[in-house]
């Protein structure tokens, strides 16, 4: 599903070069939950990134359901970006729209019809668990409410690989539960992909099924969850 190939990405900050990535490959297959674990600034988020484009690659390939997105021109790499959702750490709901417009303005942005836009927001806000929330605000919401709408939005394009940027990392250990649990639902409802990164342990343990290390813009170790903490 996704075969990432020898990613190099350096950043220019003024006259210096960051290296993020120094070679990075990742596979990826169809209903896997792929975690990445690492340290702050091991490179993992440029990681995510570069698998919609979000950071383009300094060199490397990106294929993605068969296509190579470096290849796409602009048009065709819209439309493959449908297919891949993406939640973040800090949500980034709009906090001037409610839970059924931040779901919804994708869709609209998308000329979807009115009645569709309407039945397909609430199928999503019955799925994360917010069927009565359509009205409130971000501001009404708790953290774990938030990443719920985050969840339902990525999904709102029918995505085929959802994305989770360090997405339970402003939670308490038990809302991080739920949502974990959430995201394993999905998964295995949609047969959606996921990949996450995290510096936390127990995220990975919980709900992947592979997992890679990162360290310092490299993969230093990467197999089954079961594999690699084999020891308890
Ligand atoms: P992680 O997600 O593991 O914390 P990142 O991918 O965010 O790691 O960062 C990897 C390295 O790249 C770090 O040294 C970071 O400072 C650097 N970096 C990340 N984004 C940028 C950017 N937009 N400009 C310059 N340097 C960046
Ligand atoms: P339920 O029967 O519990 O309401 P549905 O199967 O109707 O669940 O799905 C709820 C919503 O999730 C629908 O709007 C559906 O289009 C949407 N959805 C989000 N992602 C996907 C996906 N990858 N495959 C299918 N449907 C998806």
């Amino acid at each position: 599903m996704i075969q990432l190939t020898d990613i190099h990405k350096t950043y220019k900050v003024g006259a210096r070069q960051v290296e993020a990535l120094k070679g990075v490959s990742l596979n990826v297959e169809k209903g896997q939950i792929y975690g990445v674990i690492g340290f702050s600034g091991a490179g993992k988020s440029t990681l995510l990134r570069t698998i919609n484009l979000l950071e383009k690659p300094t060199s490397g390939s990106v294929v993605v359901n068969g296509q190579n997105l470096l290849e796409l021109k602009e048009k065709e790499l819209r439309q493959a970006r449908k297919k891949i959702g993406i939640i973040f750490q800090h949500f980034n709901l709009l906090s001037s729209y409610n839970v059924f417009d931040n779901v919804a303005e994708i869709l609209r942005m998308n000329r979807v019809p009115k009645d569709v836009i309407k039945r397909k927001v609430e199928d999503l806000l019955r799925l994360v668990g917010l069927a009565d929330k359509a009205n409130a605000y971000p501001s009404q919401l708790s953290g774990g409410q938030k990443q719920r709408v985050g969840i339902a939005r990525a999904l709102a394009t029918d995505p085929e690989i959802l994305l989770c940027d360090e997405a339970t990392s402003a939670l308490d250990p038990q809302t991080t539960e739920s949502i974990l649990e959430l995201l394993l639902d999905i998964n295995r409802k949609f047969n959606l992909t996921i990949v996450l990164i995290t510096h936390e342990m127990q995220v990975i343990k919980k709900i992947c099924d592979q997992v890679a290390i990162m360290e310092n813009g490299v993969i230093i170790e990467q197999g089954t969850v079961l594999d690699i903490f084999s020891n308890p």
